[in-house]
């Protein structure tokens, strides 16, 4: 399609706004340009982060030599042409806006060729001044240089950060295009050095190990799930390769890089209870939706989007990575390293869980059944003061089961060997039960005769008294006493001979820790596991064999059996396999 001038009335229900911030921003526009051209091959090339130069080549279908000046006024776009075709966007741009914004502050010299046209031509624009257009006949597809980017703007210059920054934007802007165009040729270089290659034949799976790593790449799920016109493809990772912030969260939306705060939290909604709290998980999610469904016009560089029906997406989105995560077994596997003197149980992340360091007493006796002061040494000391060493397993008439430390439960399976958290499992366990009574409303109360003082500043005990509702939901009866005192009337009776009022401090203690109130299923949740935590058996508690047998025997019975509701593993698997490996057997 020829490029034309917008009429007015389409234009003005284009979404304005300041579309080129950075280097990256002119990365982003002209690979879009490319890939809306058909292009197979992008090459593109920065100097110094994109603020000297930003070059893109693409062997796309060109603009005819007529259009050139054209593809640089505002509202200009071969894209669409009424105002429904908003409704119908298909192409990354459609507003034509870009080019005439970047060449507004920026040298710009475009030059262009149709594949069928022996000639194509050239124009520069310098800060908004249009050249006359001449002749050129390139190669085929259209090559834009952007120099000098706000030249003409020292304001918006100066705000430009280190070369090292903004050729992470620009990194960026290029990786998630990548993303989500396979059957590209895509390469960059940076000040003459190559960064990326990347083959048109690249899998998504390969483009994922290209830029985040292998390491990555080998501890993802696959997603593919539809719902009515909808569907979900794409991988998530495994829990234990979690991140400090949600950068790795990668949604697109009909092949367009979204943020998106509701997509977002169903993502994290999924991964509840296996990332610990202020982790996030990693994603890379790809929604296609017919395209009067989603409005696209809604963000000067359309990094939101507004969809017809969010609530279904969100929906979508949480129960097809929770079912994938579930189908996974999600057992976090203990590795085994060698070292100098011995072997040492590694984590298998590079964050190192609590739970996972613990382990370093226990997997050491592992190697050298010997009880003794080796067996004490670690970062277990503070949990495990009064714990003894281990305990050989013929002194326990479950043979396949032994208890170590008073913490852990080893356990022989088929395929190896079990290390499971005695507490962080029992927790799951109670956890899960709670919150089945809870909905089935059989949550037993213990009556107290005579209700228990627990005394609080008064601003805490407020905080208490306003949840009460909630509270009472869960077992626990709260009446003011006045000046801070509380009057403690029941509490949940899986409590057991656990001091009640410890429950009462720890729920308050939640509550005054957090600034905004929680929604009323998370208050629920988090005071649950809070339950769960005071009431289960802890580390240092010693077993008996019943005990132990029925705690296996209901592991069995929950459905996330992996993790704790804190997010830390339950257990750990060693593998038989790895055994014989590492005493060199194979
Ligand atoms: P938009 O992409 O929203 O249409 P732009 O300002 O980015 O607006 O581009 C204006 C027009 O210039 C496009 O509609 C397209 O016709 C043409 N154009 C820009 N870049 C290319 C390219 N690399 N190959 C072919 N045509 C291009
Ligand atoms: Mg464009």
């Amino acid at each position: 399609m020829r490029i034309q001038q917008l009429p007015a009335e389409v234009a003005a229900r284009i979404a304005a706004g300041e579309v080129i911030e950075r280097p990256a921003s002119v990365v982003k526009e002209l690979l879009e340009n490319a890939v809306d051209a058909g292009s197979r091959r992008i090459d593109v090339e920065v100097e110094q982060g994109g603020t000297d130069l930003v070059r893109v080549v693409d062997d796309g279908c060109g603009i005819l030599p007529a259009d050139l000046p054209l593809a640089f006024a505002s509202h200009a776009t071969s894209k669409l042409t009424t105002a429904d075709d908003l409704f119908r966007v298909m192409t990354l741009g459609f507003r034509g806006e870009a080019l005439a914004s970047i060449g507004g502050v920026a040298q710009v010299r475009l030059q262009s060729r149709c594949p069928d046209e022996i000639a194509g031509a050239e124009i520069n624009c310098d800060g908004g001044k249009l050249s006359a257009p001449r002749t050129w006949s390139g190669a085929a597809g259209t090559r834009v240089e952007v120099a000098h980017l706000f030249y003409n703007t020292p304001v918006r210059r100066k705000f430009l950060r280190t070369v090292a920054t903004e050729m992470g934007h620009v990194c960026e802007s290029f990786t998630r295009l990548a993303l989500a165009h396979g059957g590209l040729n895509l390469k960059l270089r940076h000040n003459g050095k190559e960064v990326w290659e990347v083959p048109g034949v690249a899998t998504l799976l390969d483009r994922i190990g290209l830029f985040f790593g292998s390491e990555l790449r080998d501890r993802l799920y696959d997603v593919d799930v539809s719902r009515g016109p909808a569907t979900l493809k794409g991988f998530i990772a495994d829990p234990s390769c979690d991140r400090g912030n949600a950068k790795l969260q990668y949604m697109f939306v009909n092949r367009r890089w979204v943020r998106d705060r509701s997509l977002g939290h169903a993502l994290q909604e999924a991964y509840r209870g296996l990332l610990m709290t202020g982790r996030y998980a990693i994603a890379f999610l790809f929604l296609e939706l017919p395209p009067d469904q989603v409005d696209v016009n809604v963000h000067p560089t359309k990094a939101e989007v507004r969809f017809r029906d969010g609530h279904a997406l969100y929906h979508l989105l949480l129960t097809a990575v929770r079912d994938r995560l579930r189908a996974a077994n999600l057992t976090a596997r203990l590795r085994i390293t060698p070292t100098a003197d011995g072997f040492v149980a590694a984590p298998p992340t590079d964050r190192g869980s609590p739970a996972l360091e613990m382990l370093t007493g226990p997997a050491v006796a592992l190697q050298s059944p010997r009880p003794g002061p080796a067996c004490d040494a670690g970062p277990t000391n503070a949990v495990h003061e009064t714990a003894g060493s281990a305990q050989p397993a013929s002194t326990r008439s479950s043979p396949k089961v032994i208890q170590l430390h008073d913490s852990y439960l080893v356990l022989e399976t088929p395929e190896g060997l079990l290390v499971i958290d005695q507490h962080a499992l029992h927790e799951r366990i109670l956890f899960e039960q709670l919150k089945t009574r809870l909905r089935a409303g059989s949550l037993d109360v213990q009556r107290m005769l005579i209700p228990e003082p627990v005394n609080f500043p008064p601003e805490h005990a407020a905080r208490a008294l306003a949840q009460r509702a909630a509270l009472e939901e869960l077992g626990l009866g709260v009446e003011d006493f006045g000046g801070g005192t509380l009057l403690l009337t029941g509490y949940p009776a899986i409590l057991g001979n656990r001091p009640p009022h410890d429950i009462l401090r720890a729920v308050v203690d939640y509550l005054v820790a957090r600034d905004r109130l929680p929604t009323r299923e998370q208050l629920l949740n988090d005071i649950l596991s809070l339950m769960a935590c005071h009431a289960a058996v802890r580390a240092g508690d010693r077993l008996s064999t019943e005990a132990i047998d029925a705690l296996l025997a209901q592991r069995d019975l929950v459905t996330d059996s992996h993790h704790c509701p804190h997010g830390r593993p339950t257990s750990l698997f060693l593998s038989r396999h790895d055994l014989d490996r590492q005493f060199r057997r194979l």
